[in-house]
């Protein structure tokens, strides 16, 4: 048999405020909208997914208020699990195959995260979905998708955010002479201080070649665009 070609393989980030659309907990039609755009694009790529919790807790938070920062950032952990729990319901609704792979073990609603197993299900063309960030206090699930986009050998890292469409020169809530800029290097992000994602997480892209697209939920089909390689947003390289 001949050797097929290796589909492009993306690693799609995201975070709490997109699951919740702006509030506590989850919003059911937001998380719909996603995933058929999610199941729009899976004929032709193949795609892990890392969700965020901010939607429910985040550590740094909750120990501000005084709770132990281990503790909290647990159950921010747990968070995310519910994100890809709403999530898998909704890509499954629209008739895609989906694994979640949880880096804490619980074993009735998640697989362990064993990542050979998620390289095999993303060939089958089944979505995996990775939850519990890292499995580790003091990391945020933007790092986590950069090391779970190494991992198994994803070709980008797509940044979805919401109500913002890229990475501008300054806040653009704020400043109305922010512009948005097209590229970007890893090197100026660090240096202006831009807050593309949490420093961590940038310079594991620096420093291994990651390349990451920032773009907006927003407009119509962005989602299904971003995954099928239409370079939306700003493009940040190396
Ligand atoms: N978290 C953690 N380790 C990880 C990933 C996440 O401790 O590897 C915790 C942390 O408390 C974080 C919370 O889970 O605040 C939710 O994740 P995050 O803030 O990254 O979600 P997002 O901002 O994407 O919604």
């Amino acid at each position: 048999d001949p050797i097929p070609e290796r589909r492009r393989r993306v690693l799609l980030k995201l975070s709490g405020e997109v699951f919740g659309g702006g509030k506590l907990g989850v919003d059911p039609g937001t998380v719909r909208g996603v995933a058929e755009q999610i199941a729009a694009a899976v004929d032709d790529v193949e795609v892990a997914i890392v969700v965020g919790g901010g939607n429910f807790f985040r550590g740094a938070e909750l120990s501000q208020s005084g709770m132990d920062r281990s503790r909290a950032d647990y159950m921010g952990m747990l968070g995310t699990v519910m994100n890809c729990l709403a999530l898998q319901d909704f890509l499954e609704q629209a008739g895609v195959e989906t694994r979640v792979q949880s880096a804490i073990t619980m074993g009735q609603v998640a697989e362990a995260y064993i990542p050979r197993r998620a390289i095999r299900h993303m060939e089958k063309g089944r979505v995996v979905i990775f939850g519990a960030g890292a499995g580790l206090p003091y990391f945020s699930t933007d790092t986590v998708a950069v090391q779970r986009a190494l991992e198994v050998h994803a070709d980008v890292v797509l940044m979805a955010k919401s109500g913002v469409d890229g990475v501008y020169t300054a806040d653009p809530k704020k400043d109305p002479d922010a512009r948005k800029l097209e590229r970007l290097t890893y090197d100026e992000a660090l240096r202006r201080d831009i807050r593309v994602m949490d420093q961590t997480a940038m310079t594991m892209c620096k420093d291994n070649g990651v390349t990451m697209v920032v773009f907006g939920m927003e407009g119509a089909g962005n989602v299904t665009q971003a995954i099928l390689g239409r370079e939306l947003g700003t493009v940040v390289t190396p």
